[in-house]
């Protein structure tokens, strides 16, 4: 069944049309196949969640919103999964909070950098950063530890989206906020983050931007309350018990 051909009262509409997506992304260069097995360990969480956004999630998405709007270099990194979910939707989130999009990925070739930059643009992204790799995350390989020295190399707040347990270790290790959306709240990557957000890329990242055009004329006082009585301990074990229970109908 191709993409096209889902009727839309299918009941896995968009878990399908979602796969759909990353299909393309394989096909185009944008994605790695990797992308599909990380994709699928994605799925089996937000099945079990009830593939909706948790109500702790929520919290998540407007402290994140708010890390953005009150720093003073915040960057959103895009590997493959990323650009070929939702593009567009990064795009507006890095306008709705004044980030720079940098193109960060675990299997690095040029070829693909230069795609997903391209599709990007494509979506209305004037600037992208990560094609020039000036800059080293410590303690890690040589290609994996790259990134741009006018992004993430002097970012203080980075939403990492699906990203790989080491490099988010690295980050934090740096003292950047780390934003990080990734559906399993076991993940290393989940248990590095300042702010986790057990959510599918899908839904959070339009969410983050609802939050920050909401937010857009908060006082700093109020963006620091929003920061502050967050707890990403108490999110994270949140998300595991309605996991673990997984009520939800369906
Ligand atoms: P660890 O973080 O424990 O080191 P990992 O990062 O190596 O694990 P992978 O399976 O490579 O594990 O990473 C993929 C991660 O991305 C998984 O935790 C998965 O839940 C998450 N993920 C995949 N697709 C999505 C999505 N669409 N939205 C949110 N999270 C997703
Ligand atoms: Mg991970």
């Amino acid at each position: 069944m191709t993409g096209a051909e889902i009727p839309e009262s299918h009941p896995r509409f968009e878990s399908l049309r979602t796969r759909h997506r990353l299909e393309e992304g394989v096909d185009r260069g944008i994605t790695s196949r990797a992308g599909l097995i990380a994709h699928g360990r994605g799925e089996a969480f937000d099945y079990l969640l009830g593939e909706r956004t948790i109500e702790s999630a929520a919290a998540a998405e407007r402290a994140a919103a708010a890390y953005l709007l009150r720093a003073d270099h915040p960057v959103l990194s895009v590997n493959g999964n990323v650009a070929a979910l939702a593009p567009g939707e990064m795009v507006e989130l890095a306008e709705a909070t004044g980030a720079a999009l940098e193109v960060n990925l675990f299997d690095r070739t040029d070829e693909r950098l230069e795609r997903i930059a391209a599709h990007l643009r494509e979506h209305g992204a004037t600037e992208v950063l990560g094609l020039e790799a000036g800059a080293r995350l410590p303690g890690l390989d040589h290609d994996r530890a790259k990134v741009d020295a006018d992004g993430i190399g002097r970012a203080d707040v980075v939403l990492v989206p699906l990203e790989d347990g080491d490099r988010a270790a690295a980050l934090a290790e740096m003292g950047v906020v780390e934003l990080v959306v990734d559906l399993n709240p076991l993940s290393r990557s989940a248990r590095a983050a300042t702010v986790p957000i057990v959510d599918n890329l899908v839904r959070a990242v339009p969410a983050m931007t609802h939050y920050a055009r909401e937010l857009a004329d908060a006082t700093e006082a109020e963006l620091d309350d929003i920061v502050e009585s967050f707890d990403a301990e108490e999110a994270l074990a949140d998300a595991e018990r309605a996991i673990r229970r997984s009520e939800t109908e369906r």
